[in-house]
């Protein structure tokens, strides 16, 4: 598996520190416009659930781990842990391998 650290793009507002991922650009806080830049894809695992049962092109790769994952940064994502990565744990550091359809997708860090 690639070493190379994977950022995302987050938008943030410079007022008051609101953060999100795009699409949005206005912060829903105080009004001001968010400015995108790159960011750490590194992050701890806040959270997690076992997912037994899901529709359609999830189905056959139940049962998996919904993990939520704080970024250093702060801002939080559920995601996925790549498969073979160890059972999800909260406090584990995490690594952003790669987001597809909108899936954040994560490995050991
Ligand atoms: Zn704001």
């Amino acid at each position: 598996m690639s070493t190379t650290n994977t950022s995302i793009t987050v938008v943030g507002c410079e007022s008051c520190g609101y953060q999100a991922i795009p699409p949005k650009y206005t912060c829903p806080s105080c009004y001001s416009a968010l400015t995108e830049r790159e960011a750490s894809g590194t992050g701890t695992i806040y959270s997690y659930t076992t997912i037994h049962v899901a529709p359609g092109k999830f189905a056959s790769q139940l049962p998996y781990a919904v993990i939520l994952v704080e970024f250093d940064h702060g801002l939080r994502v559920t995601a996925r842990l790549e498969e073979g990565e160890d059972e999800p744990q909260i406090g584990r550091k995490v690594q952003l391998s790669r987001v597809e359809d909108s899936v954040y997708w994560f490995r050991g860090a």
